[in-house]
């Protein structure tokens, strides 16, 4: 039986298991593949504050290395399901089930299919979501990117160091990037503009990706001559193992203390409903689920359960 159970082992759940052990609680961190989360494949991160430039990689090692020295205990397994039982909660996974009286639920997001044909067709053979993983396959090479968010313009700006040529294809006539990614997105002088441009197809053969088709907002239909498709169009919630209140597209509805509609269930960062998905606003997220969630098992405690961390 854990005091708290954290689920993701990314920002937010490496923060709030740092928390978690120093308010006492009997922790664990269940995470499905690796520590650091989606943001581990990030090249470069400029706005979390005391690193002015480093890389994903980087800063979650120095996650990774801080709850590993206030003594993290990490499994590694698939989440299946979450659901109140006699002891608690009970947390039903690919291997073993674990037995908590509370929850933190750090899961993220992943990038979303948009849905044209061929995109999953060429996945892996030259469609991909993640620049720094797959950018360097297209060393000198033309590549297309698609979306207007962030994580499109950012991965735009590291593909133009690379490949010979971005054709970034966008649905509107604007970003809804931070300015100070629009501004430097800008700046590229090998990246070209299809504003207003709709993606149809990806084309290929059994080599890969060979282009990508495209409408403009007049209606003509063209093809790009590209070796690579980066698809940037949002992301979706991990979220489909818990039954509790969600909005449309799946993110956990939480209040301010971070507690879902599940009694001892928390939920922080990006798989919560929030204004913003950054590092600093999940590790701030985190530190107050970790908050409350001890305080909930104290709560239990005092109403006669017995302590985790003290038997
Ligand atoms: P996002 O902000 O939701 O942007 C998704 C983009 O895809 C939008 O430009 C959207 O177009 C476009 N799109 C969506 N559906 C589409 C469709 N069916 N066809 C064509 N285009 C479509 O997603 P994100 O960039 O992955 O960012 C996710 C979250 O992480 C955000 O909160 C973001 O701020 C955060 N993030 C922050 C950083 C950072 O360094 N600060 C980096 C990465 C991500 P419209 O604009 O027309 O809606």
């Amino acid at each position: 039986m854990y005091d708290c159970v954290i689920i993701g082992g990314g920002p937010g759940g490496i923060c709030a298991a740092i928390y978690a052990i120093r308010a006492g609680m009997k922790t664990v961190i269940v995470e499905k593949l690796g520590i650091g989360g989606q943001i581990a494949l990030s090249d470069i991160i400029e706005n979390y504050p005391g690193f002015p430039s480093l890389s994903g990689g980087e800063l979650m090692k120095n996650f990774e290395d801080h709850a590993k020295a206030v003594g993290a205990e990490f499994i590694y397994t698939e989440v299946k399901k979450i659901e109140p039982s006699t002891k608690g909660i009970s947390i039903t996974t690919s291997k073993d089930a674990i037995d908590t009286k509370s929850v933190i639920i750090c899961t993220g997001a992943q990038p979303k299919r948009l849905g044209f044909k061929g995109e999953e067709e060429f996945v892996g053979r030259g469609i991909s979501n993640c620049a720094t993983c797959d950018g360097p396959f297209y060393r000198n090479k033309p590549v297309a990117v698609i979306g207007g968010g962030d994580t499109a313009v950012k991965e735009s700006i590291y593909l133009s160091k690379i490949s010979s040529k971005v054709y970034h294809v966008h649905r509107r006539d604007r970003f809804r990037a931070e300015k100070v990614l629009r501004d430097r997105i800008m700046t590229r002088d090998n990246i070209e503009f299809l504003w207003m441009t709709s993606v149809e197809e990806a084309l290929g053969d059994e080599s890969g990706v060979t282009g990508l088709r495209v409408t403009n907002k007049d209606g003509k239909t063209s093809d790009i001559a590209v070796d690579g498709i980066f698809v940037f169009v949002g992301i979706s919630p991990n979220t489909g193992f818990i039954d509790c209140d969600k909005d449309s597209q799946g993110f956990i509805i939480t209040n301010e203390n971070m507690e879902t509609s599940v009694p001892g269930v928390f939920a922080a960062g990006d798989c919560r409903v929030t204004p913003l998905r950054q590092v600093v606003t999940s590790v701030g997220d985190a530190a107050i689920a970790a908050f409350k969630a001890e305080e909930y098992v104290s709560e239990l405690e005092g109403q006669g359960y017995e302590s985790s961390a003290k038997a």
